[in-house]
């Protein structure tokens, strides 16, 4: 294959997708090196079998991991489809479940299916408002993803310099995404996404602004979609911590061999959406509407570290067996209080969905109170969970030696006697454990586990702005007032259809 806009043979399995990322021409660097094939690199390699999964379960688990597409009629994979009702919220969060279940990490496709979703309802007003044609041209492009059953990343997050200038106040306009030229075929756009999650791995990439924009900043309220070899495109990709583990051989000592996630800075230079593809133009007073948009679904999608909580809560279970304490009563009452707080996640995310509702275009948006709710608890949870972990594993998490160490014909063998737990248990497999939570929690999935769910999707304090807005304290005062008889219950507070906001949806039966 030469470009991903020319591939034309539907993508089914893991392996089709693996063979469609290979030969690309994709300039990325690592370690200061141009990689000559990401999908061979075997720093890369985990992070491309962690999306290969989704294609995987979509076959094993059609139900779950794949829809019919509304605009081709045929079988696509769920991260391709636009939600029209609180069902496919919901299978979107329990699809995430499963699959940080299988993997362990972040498998790199939500960003752009929430984009999509979003965009899609915020097209559609853009339209009604402004007589323009991006909600046509979505609807095209999203037939064209879905007749290949391409991988679409979402690129939001600008590097933004000066966090206290608007973005045509910063001194290097380029710090946020914008265009530098136009001409009758479509515009130019220079500047860089900082932490891509999964750019590399995806077929096409839709660009979107990163906040609310003002008049002055029409030239950066862009929203196209390209592919990811496009001319002008450098990714430079993240190093992960312990990842060179992976260069070493051998599949102990990097916990999860298999599965990793990716985040890699994306530069821009001059790069050409055509007009087609592009989905906002100019239209700055929509910057806000789509990234409140995109948030309210995206937040929510951090169910999926319920999925790797459940692995983690497990590896937990098993060392503890496996050092023959799986019955002491602390020990018990530690894995009930990581699971309470996983379920805590799972709960907010899934009730975000459930509590869902119709926008004009007919899509169904996530209720942003719950979603925003969903990724506060995120930003906590598995730092707890981690930590407990790291208490049930004990301090050989942190100090246990190397599998060269362990393969050695003479010191392997003292090792494999002296780390024994359970007798019937092999020092390998307790080994294994061990590097998987270390993996977890401070390795190479701690990316994904917790320092991407503090920032992932907005920082703690993006939620907390969210949540105060609309937190609707005047309504719950009243509620106060009159319990407490300060003011006179009237017939209106009864009624259940004067309530607006969250309480609307909270009591829309
Ligand atoms: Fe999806 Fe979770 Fe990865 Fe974000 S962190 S892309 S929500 S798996
Ligand atoms: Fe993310």
């Amino acid at each position: 294959m030469t470009s991903n806009s020319e591939q034309t043979t539907k993508i089914q399995t893991g392996e089709d997708y693996i063979n469609s990322l290979r030969g690309r021409n994709l300039k990325v660097y690592l370690f200061g090196e141009m990689v000559e094939e990401p999908v061979d690199h075997p720093i890369i390699r985990p992070s491309i079998n962690a999306l290969a999964k989704t294609y995987d379960l979509a076959i094993a688990a059609p139900e779950l991991a794949s829809v019919i597409s509304p605009f081709t009629g045929e079988r696509i994979s769920r991260f391709l489809h636009v939600c029209t009702d609180a069902k496919d919220l919901v299978l979107q969060n329990k699809m995430q479940r499963k699959l940080g279940q299988l993997t362990g990490t972040c498998f790199q496709r939500c960003v752009g299916m929430d984009a999509f979703n979003s965009l899609y309802s915020v097209t559609f007003e853009m339209d009604e408002k402004y007589q323009t044609s991006y909600h046509q041209r979505l609807k095209e492009f999203l037939t064209k993803m879905h007749r290949s059953n391409y991988v679409v990343g979402g690129a939001m997050t600008d590097v933004k310099g000066d966090r206290s200038l608007a973005p045509h106040q910063q001194t290097d306009q380029d710090m946020f995404l914008r265009i530098t030229k136009r001409t009758d075929e479509g515009v130019y756009v220079t500047g860089a996404k900082a932490h891509q999650t999964g750019c590399i791995n995806s077929h096409w990439m839709v660009v979107m602004p990163t906040m609310r924009l003002g008049e002055k900043d029409k030239d950066f309220a862009i929203v196209g979609a390209v592919p990811v070899d496009a001319e002008g495109i450098t990714y430079i990709y993240g190093r992960q911590s312990c990842d060179t583990r992976a260069m070493e051989g051998g599949s102990i000592d990097q916990g999860n061999a298999k599965y990793g996630g990716q985040e890699a800075m994306v530069i821009f230079e001059d790069v050409f959406i055509p007009t087609e593809n592009i989905f906002m133009d100019g239209e700055y007073d929509f910057a806000a509407m789509l990234v409140e948009r995109f948030t309210a679904y995206h937040r929510r999608s951090y169910v999926c570290k319920s999925g790797v909580g459940d692995v983690l809560i497990g590896a937990a279970a098993a060392v503890a067996e496996m050092n023959g304490v799986p019955k002491v009563s602390h020990i018990k009452d530690k894995l009930v209080e990581m699971t309470h707080l996983n379920e805590t996640i799972y709960a907010t995310g899934i009730a975000a969905s459930h509590q869902g509702y119709e926008t004009k275009s007919g899509a169904y948006i996530c209720d942003s109170m719950l979603s925003n709710t969903c990724k506060h608890h995120v930003t906590k949870m598995p730092y707890e969970i981690g930590r407990l972990a790291q208490d049930l594993a004990g301090g050989l998490v942190a100090t246990l030696p190397s599998e060269q160490d362990l393969n050695h014909p003479e010191i392997g063998k003292l090792l494999r006697k002296y780390l024994k737990g359970k007798a019937d248990v092999p020092t390998e497999d307790r080994m294994r454990m061990l590097r998987l939570i270390e993996n977890m929690t401070l390795g190479r999935n701690a990316v994904g586990y917790l320092t991407e769910s503090m920032h992932g999707a907005g920082s703690p304090q993006a939620q907390r702005i969210q949540i105060g807005r609309a937190m609707q304290l005047e309504y719950k005062k009243r509620l106060a007032k009159i319990i407490a008889g300060v003011i006179e219950e009237e017939e209106k507070d009864l009624v259940v259809a004067e309530l607006s906001g969250y309480f609307e949806r909270v009591f829309k039966i």
